[in-house]
């Protein structure tokens, strides 16, 4: 088996791995226990189109035209090629090991060079984010406004807490409990008011010519805040500071966690203690840029196991026998539907998937739904009020803060 490459972002560079593909299909599949037999759905595009071109392996066929001269990049592929959430289910199905989102990603680059891409909407907000630095379109200035008055931002700490575009301006809750519960475990700690967007928005739809330039400003930012770890409360900040920024930056000059890796650490290490949260049944769902895009890079399969069991660690210590699994968990879960471009682009096609989760949420007799990303929390919400779900949605941080009282 090829290990695959993760740090490459030229379509010209992945030949070798396009020629890879031998269209088996498995891609398009959720490789998770079924107890009716077969296979669940795992690619959201090809499930909701009901046709292979969607699926990633077409996608991979699709590189490989290309590449070859057989294809010119034309209107008719953009749809196919944008209508993908970049959720990474195939990519974590693939037995060849194709880096399918990095490939997807590389195309859309090609589409934004010649003209094509992105779409209608996502250039609206990819133009916000590269002018505001944000793509919700709101005043950079106002981007610490979250922060109240019982927290004094110092000019340097240890760690940095990256707040992303998404906590900053419409979950500004999860910022404060974020905040709140790191505090709480003594950890010395700012956040930078002049932070820009991760780039994330950018880099999914291939607008890649700001890109080097926001990741520079961050990272120097972090770097002259004296940081040793920055933390990300955001399941796509955390994926593209990790998997990204290295890319264009080089080594960065420090550690990156996830806010829920940093918490268990601390509670792991002795620092806190849980009280038990009574009367809640709750499930997971497993962002896919904090779980396979992050597994796909650990190499033993030991190690990319216990990286799913993190946020299950916490759960289990807060609910016990209350914690329930869904079936698509782990490297196999459903996607939320909004990542990539999707959710601005292709709203309903969003809501369906994210409808199809908070069922999925629902059938395992769960009253709660945990998550440990904004940006799949407010499309989870949209779906759990449209759909009429009783289900409640929490941040695992917001349940960690309720349990460190
Ligand atoms: S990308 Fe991988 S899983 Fe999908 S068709 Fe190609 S070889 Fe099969
Ligand atoms: S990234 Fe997700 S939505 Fe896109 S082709 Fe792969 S499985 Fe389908």
């Amino acid at each position: 088996m090829t290990e695959s490459d993760h740090s490459k972002t030229k379509l010209e560079d992945f030949r070798l791995e396009v020629a890879r593909c031998i269209h088996c299909k498995a891609c398009s599949l959720s490789d998770a226990d079924n107890p009716s037999g077969g296979f669940h759905p795992g690619c959201p595009a090809w499930h909701a189109m009901e046709w292979e071109a969607y699926g990633g392996g077409a996608k991979m066929w699709l590189a490989r035209q290309i590449l070859d001269g057989q294809y010119k990049l034309g209107e008719e592929a953009l749809d196919m090629l944008y209508r993908c959430s970049t959720c990474g289910n195939c990519e974590a199905q693939c037995e060849n090991e194709l880096p399918t989102v990095d490939i997807i990603e590389a195309m859309r680059a090609e589409a934004v060079k010649a003209g094509l891409g992105p779409l209608d909407k996502q250039k609206v907000y990819s133009k916000a984010a590269e002018e505001k630095r944000n793509p919700y379109n709101e005043p950079h200035e106002d981007r610490t406004a979250w922060v109240p008055a019982e927290f004094k931002l110092k000019d340097k700490a240890d760690v940095v807490y990256f707040v992303g575009c998404t906590a900053s301006y419409r979950l500004k809750e999860l910022a404060v409990s974020t905040m709140r519960v790191m505090q709480k475990l003594g950890t010395d700690l700012t956040v930078k008011e002049d932070e820009y967007c991760c780039a994330s928005p950018l880099i999914r739809v291939g607008k890649v010519d700001t890109i080097p330039k926001f990741v520079k400003h961050n990272v120097e930012l972090f770097k002259a805040a004296g940081a040793k770890v920055v933390v990300s409360s955001c399941a796509g900040c955390f994926r593209t500071m990790t998997r990204d920024w290295p890319k264009y930056y080089g080594k960065l000059p420090f550690e990156v966690k996830h806010s829920v890796n940093f918490i268990a650490e601390l509670l792991e290490a002795g620092k806190a203690k849980l009280k038990p949260i009574k009367g809640m049944i709750a499930t997971y769902h497993d962002p896919c840029h904090y779980g396979r895009h992050i597994g796909q890079l650990i190499k033993s399969k030991r190690k990319r196991a216990e990286w799913f069991e993190v946020p299950r660690k916490v759960l289990r210590a807060l609910l016990g026998d209350n914690f329930v699994e869904m079936p698509r968990n782990r490297d196999h879960s459903w996607c939320c539907g909004a990542g990539g471009g999707a959710r601005a682009q292709f709203p309903d096609w969003t809501m369906d998937t994210s409808i199809e989760r908070i069922r999925e949420a629902e059938a395992t007799g769960a009253n709660t739904l945990v998550s440990a990303c904004p940006f799949c929390e407010t499309s989870l919400q949209a779906a759990i009020e449209k759909s009429g779900s009783k289900l409640k949605l929490v941040d695992i941080i917001q349940l960690v803060e309720q349990a460190l009282e």
